[in-house]
């Protein structure tokens, strides 16, 4: 990083500490050249995800409209709102430690099947027939024996 003052390139850290959080450290440095001080932080960053539709189109990822397919899938079934939560938490932490600022929906379509699988058998098939786009009944048929040769 730059010496703020004259834009040299070269600079010596005088001290580094974490802070009480724990989540970000901060680091006194010295320009090598004109011996000016400053300050830098290193923190986590979590930018935004974008998915990327089927059609190409970029959206930014949204945590409430994840967790609303989740909840529509466990409609009537007794998967109770803090696991369709920890459901969501769970997508969102394997997207963030990816690395990857761009998914497609089919990925999170796929991680989304994969937590409600855990939950719930009926939620699982409702989401799955609506993901996988069903226009056949043998193809809703064939997930349903899927799940049961898993047992
Ligand atoms: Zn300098």
């Amino acid at each position: 990083m730059k010496c703020p003052y004259c834009g040299f390139e070269e600079t010596r850290v005088l001290d580094s500490r974490v802070d009480s959080s724990g989540f970000t450290v901060r680091r006194r440095r010295e320009c090598l050249k004109c011996k000016g001080r400053f300050t830098t932080y290193e923190r986590y960053e979590f930018g935004p995800i974008f998915v990327i539709k089927k059609d190409g189109r970029r959206e930014k990822f949204d945590r409430e409209k994840i967790l609303k397919g989740i909840m529509k899938a466990c409609e009537k079934t007794p998967v109770s709102l803090e696991d369709m939560e920890k459901a969501v938490d769970t997508i969102v932490n394997i997207l963030q430690k990816s690395g990857n600022l761009e998914v497609s929906s089919t990925e999170i379509g796929k991680l989304v099947m994969e937590q409600l699988k855990g939950l719930n058998e009926v939620a699982y098939v409702r989401f799955a027939s609506v993901y996988k786009d069903f226009r056949e009944i043998d193809q809703f048929l064939e997930v349903v024996k899927e799940l049961k040769n898993e047992k």
